[in-house]
């Protein structure tokens, strides 16, 4: 099966072939920073077998990692431990995000309480004319 992805704006594709490996999430403080968000969901692969079109950015979040991301509009791709031969891809970069579901979780000491809890939260459909989620509810 083949993968295809990208960043929001268009300037780096991707096409990841071959067996997929593990999908997961990280709740640890770099993928934290690396995405402003309470964790991030990657799907590893083959690097070799990850086709680039358009030359992602690569930051060094460590001496061992490498994170790529788009330097035009700043999208979170991948990240890799320079040593081994995997690269992870960003779930939710992929075209169709719904064709991997997240197996296992790292870092679960770093995961909010909340997101324990997620189907707890009111939902809103966002509405250009009010803040996301934060206003309406209270009427
Ligand atoms: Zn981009």
């Amino acid at each position: 099966m083949n993968y295809h992805g990208g960043c929001q704006c268009g300037a780096v594709r991707y096409r990841a072939e071959g067996k997929r490996g593990r999908a997961s999430l990280c709740f640890c403080r770099m993928c934290q920073k690396a995405g402003g968000a309470p964790f991030m969901a990657f799907v590893r692969f083959e690097a070799a077998r990850v086709n680039w079109d358009g030359e992602p950015a690569v930051f060094a979040s460590s001496n061992a990692v490498e994170r790529g991301f788009c330097r035009e509009c700043g999208t979170p791709l991948s990240y890799r431990d320079v040593a081994g031969p995997y690269i992870s891809l960003t779930i939710h970069s992929l075209d169709d995000p719904s064709a991997v579901q997240p197996e296992i979780s790292f870092s679960s000491a770093a995961r909010p309480d909340w997101c324990l809890h997620l189907g707890n939260l009111t939902p809103l459909e966002m509405d250009r004319d009010e803040e996301p989620g934060f206003l309406s509810h209270q009427r």
